[in-house]
């Protein structure tokens, strides 16, 4: 199995259940939403996306011809960072995860000790058991990956609302206020969705408060 990855860095989680807590972010190459290119912004499914994930050259990225490797790279960047080989956590990120992982990627990083996340759309079938599983909805129509462990919505969203999620089958059900010109009304919106709505709670992107990527 080969892989194309935009970045690997270790930081702290910045969002959702596992907000502060130290992962490796591997960050896949390519969206099936979005192509990337802001030319195609405006004709594509997802339209607000904040993320580069297009090309294999960021820090750490690259083309890894095999889980082999790209698990160890993980594990390298974990090791040469961290003091302690327990807690382990490694989250799939992107562009869509969802696109590239296996099993086989995920069962040879937790022979390494590590607990695999993912932070999917939601649109693709997930081919592996992961650890954590973290939906976010960005299009109109029905979920591929219906349950998991977080859904953590971008709000407000012009075709897609926390009601129509409510009764899937999640741990946790997050509001994320959606970053951009509006933030501070988004915000207050999502404040106040939360406060009629205690199901859902408030998920802040904690990792821009701090200034850390
Ligand atoms: S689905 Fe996620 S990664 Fe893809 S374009 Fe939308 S926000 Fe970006």
């Amino acid at each position: 199995m080969k892989y194309s990855v935009k970045e690997i860095y270790l930081t702290l989680q910045g969002e959702g259940s596992h907000a502060g807590r130290a992962a490796v972010f591997c960050r896949f190459s390519g969206c099936n939403l979005w192509s990337g290119k802001e030319s195609d912004r405006l004709s594509a499914e997802c339209q607000f996306c904040d993320t580069d994930f297009v090309g294999t050259d960021g820090k750490g990225g690259g083309k890894f011809n095999s889980s082999e490797e790209l698990a160890g790279t993980i594990n390298t960047e974990w090791e040469r960072n961290v003091d302690l080989n327990s807690f382990k956590l490694v989250v799939f990120t992107g562009g869509e995860p969802a696109l590239q992982i296996s099993q086989e990627l995920i069962d040879t990083l937790r022979t390494l000790g590590f607990e695999c996340a993912i932070e999917t759309n939601g649109t693709v079938p997930l081919r592996a058991t992961l650890d954590w599983v973290t939906v976010s909805p960005k299009i109109l129509g029905k979920l591929a990956v219906s349950s998991g462990h977080e859904l953590k919505l971008v709000f407000p969203q012009k075709l897609i609302s926390p009601e129509m999620y409510r009764d899937l089958h999640f741990k946790y059900f997050f509001l994320q206020p959606m970053d951009g010109i509006d933030y501070k009304e988004n915000l207050k919106l999502t404040i106040a969705y939360c406060l009629k709505n205690p199901q859902w709670k408030l998920s802040i992107q904690t990792h821009k408060y701090i200034g850390i990527d």
